[in-house]
């Protein structure tokens, strides 16, 4: 498909619209969107998506659409489906380069706070609807940036940090606060934080990896992804890496092994114990880790980390 016209009149303009209510996990109201764009009014198609989602322009880069909106599209079934997640990154690029801005419509004061632990995807999502219908909002963060996992977990060549500065601004516009380098059980008690605020939302995620069970306690030079991922992202570059294995094949592994990349491993294997096909991982992942050089090796099944150690 050539340019946004053509994909944009693609769309059917579904009534049931599958995408949106089956598809996308905030309900984006995607034939309205693409309607807008049809109709050349990129503003309206701006306002719509940044309305529901404040994350718009960051979930149009990072979302897994091929299994979301895009995997629930009518038109998928007999052909391919409408490129929503390029429709959608087209017009949040084109509010950029324009700066334009879209001032969301906030209720009147209905006088609670709200205490957010965590200022990740779900405490962002969280605080906005909550700003929007009247409530006054805190967002409490355990590192010195917000963003969680935005920020943390996922590395700059995949989602630029300056997407998740604008909305961190965006929301402090609305009247929300940050509060960095507080943690929950170790700075305070959610029986402290409960008895200040009317409510508490805890969107803490789950940023524990679970353990290999294979791994010898003694073992050293194993990295959980997101402690690698963290080191990464605050520019704690590993040194003299050598060769690395990752083991897995969804998204994570992949940022992984193209994070040893970047911090100058000499050679990065991921080890799947199915074929390639069969990886979680998303298709341009896959092709991203390829092009950055990470080697593939398929069919193995991980007994002893030990013994991967001697190998590699
Ligand atoms: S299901 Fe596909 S074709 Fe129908 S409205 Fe949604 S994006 Fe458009």
């Amino acid at each position: 498909m050539e340019n946004i016209e053509e994909m944009a009149n693609y769309c059917l303009n579904c009534k049931l619209k599958p995408c949106s209510e089956k598809g996308c996990p905030i309900k984006t109201q995607i034939p309205e969107f693409i309607s807008e764009i049809k109709n050349n009014n990129l503003k309206k198609a701006y306002n719509i998506l940044q309305e529901n989602n404040i994350c718009s322009h960051i979930c149009s880069i990072i979302c897994p659409q091929e299994e979301q909106c895009e995997g629930s599209c009518i038109r998928g079934i007999k052909s391919y489906p409408t490129h929503i997640g390029l429709l959608e990154k087209y017009v949040n690029e084109w509010a950029e380069k324009e700066g334009y801005n879209y001032k969301i419509n906030i209720e009147k004061s209905v006088g609670k706070k709200v205490a957010i632990i965590g200022s990740g995807p779900a405490g962002i999502e969280c605080g906005f609807e909550l700003l929007k219908n009247g409530y006054e909002v805190d967002i409490y963060e355990k590192d010195s940036i917000p963003g969680g996992i935005l920020i943390y977990g996922i590395p700059d060549f995949r989602l630029s940090k300056n997407y998740v500065e604008e909305v961190i601004n965006k929301l402090e516009e609305m009247g929300a606060k940050f509060i960095t380098n507080k943690e929950l059980g170790k700075d305070f008690s959610l029986k402290e934080i409960s008895e200040k605020y009317d409510a508490v939302f805890l969107g803490i995620g789950a940023p524990k990896s679970s353990r290999y069970s294979l791994y010898e306690k003694e073992l050293k030079n194993i990295y959980d992804s997101d402690v690698f991922l963290k080191a990464y992202n605050e520019n704690k570059f590993l040194k003299n890496l050598g060769t690395v294995v990752v083991i897995g094949g969804g998204n994570v592994a992949m940022d992984s092994a193209r994070v040893a990349v970047k911090m100058g491993a000499e050679k990065v294997k991921i080890l799947y114990r199915r074929d390639r096909k069969h990886m979680p991982a998303r298709e341009i992942e896959l092709d991203d880790a390829i092009k950055d050089g990470v080697e593939f090796k398929e069919l193995i099944r991980v007994v002893s980390a030990n013994e991967i150690n001697r190998k590699y």
